[in-house]
């Protein structure tokens, strides 16, 4: 039996998925680094509409975290749409001040501050903070706890808070800090992955160790309204597989809250999955010479669940910077800067691309694959995958 984490009930329901050898850091490691692994137990509250894990992450977790989605140019573009909605959204003046709470190397804050609102940034991760400041971004290199909350202002306007709270272990902490650090009209913009995509996409490696929560629309309304926020909009993105935007305030509102998916969906992403791992095999390993593009939190957990290793897989590419030279923590697959790619390729006769990045692949089609003669396969879902050859499908 375990607790949910927003109503605090204990769910009496075995576990919804449980996930063999699971490596505990989903990140891009030395090739040294000793992984170390666990099952994963997903449980379901069926009262909140909420799938979640234990916390197995030690307290300094996020202190040398190195995963950034923020550099891409599909990103970027991203960031900067997402300023100017919140700007039209909300009628917003220069004397505004905003606050972003796992503010990674600083972009959006960045985006705000060049739309003249003052934006300040919250980042564990010590290597992401300096990034921040480098960029002229205002960064506390701290967890948004306890012993940060008198250095901050206690009036910010707005507060976004994208990607974070699925990482957040104690919500009752987390929100009452929230609460000290906002008005009355305080708006928080919170983005999170989102559960719909996870189960409708078949997404089985949308599950790793850092991400504690899988939000609903129904289980985020029931989280806010404890803490009396409400959910004012929503809509649904891009980032990370397919994720939820939610805009919340402290006014109450009768905005009607549909999630997309239903029991169907539950039991149908239950019902698929012993058969996801040798189908996915199949396909992957139909070539002799493949690489994968990604090595985000999701790609490296599909690695490991498939347990494919250097000896299956020349390299994977990526553009982060901050992956460069480092390694799967299972199966030491070397990550490569995407900009090598061409000559890697021809060099080692590739003759398959897997785009586990499945959010950015139009990007990276157009930089780094439209000029090469390779077949390429976008993976967000077994079923819907195909090959492409220069963006042709190629069944
Ligand atoms: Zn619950």
């Amino acid at each position: 039996m375990e607790v949910c984490r927003i109503c605090k009930n204990r769910t009496n329901e075995e576990a919804f998925l449980f996930l063999k050898n699971i490596p505990i850091s989903s990140e891009a490691k030395n090739e040294n680094f000793k992984s170390t692994v666990k099952d994963l137990r997903i449980n379901r509250c069926i009262k909140c509409n909420y799938l979640f894990i234990d916390n197995q992450l030690n307290d300094t977790y996020y202190d040398d975290y190195l995963y950034t989605p923020q550099v891409s140019k599909d990103v970027k573009d991203y960031l900067n749409n997402f300023t100017s909605k919140v700007i039209k959204k909300f009628p917003i003046n220069s004397t505004y001040k905003g606050l972003e709470i796992g503010s990674g190397e600083g972009s959006l804050c960045l985006a705000f501050k060049e739309k003249g609102i003052d934006f300040t940034g919250v980042e564990p991760s010590e290597h992401l903070s300096k990034e921040s400041i480098k960029i002229g971004v205002k960064t506390f290199n701290s967890y948004f706890g306890d012993g940060l909350i008198s250095e901050l202002n206690s009036d910010y306007d707005f507060i976004v808070i994208r990607h974070v709270l699925e990482h957040i272990d104690d919500f009752e902490n987390f929100f009452l800090n929230i609460l000290k650090v906002s008005k009355d009209s305080t708006k928080l913009i919170i983005e999170v992955p989102y559960l719909g995509n996870i189960l409708k996409e078949k997404q089985y490696y949308g599950f790793f160790f850092e991400h504690l929560s899988y939000f609903s629309i129904e289980s985020l309304s029931i989280l806010l309204n404890k803490y009396g926020f409400y959910i004012n909009d929503y809509e649904f993105a891009n980032p990370e597989g397919g994720s939820i935007l939610i805009y919340t305030s402290k006014k109450k509102n009768d905005k009607l809250l549909i999630d997309t998916f239903n029991e169907n969906d539950f039991n149908d992403f239950k019902g698929d999955f012993t058969s996801f791992k040798s189908k996915f095999l199949e396909f992957i390993l139909k070539f002799k010479h493949p690489v994968i593009y990604g090595a985000g939190q999701r790609s490296l957990t599909l690695i490991s669940m498939l347990n494919l290793s250097n000896k299956e897989i020349l390299c994977i590419f990526d553009e982060n910077t901050n992956f460069d030279g480092l390694y799967t923590p299972e199966g030491k697959i070397k990550i490569i800067n995407a900009s090598n790619m061409e000559n890697f390729v021809n060099k080692n006769k590739v003759d398959a691309i897997f785009i586990f990045a499945s959010s950015y692949d139009k990007e990276i089609y157009s930089k780094y694959l439209s000029n090469q003669n390779i077949m390429y396969s976008i993976i967000p879902n077994i079923e819907k995958t195909s090959f492409k050859y220069k963006g042709i499908n190629n069944e």
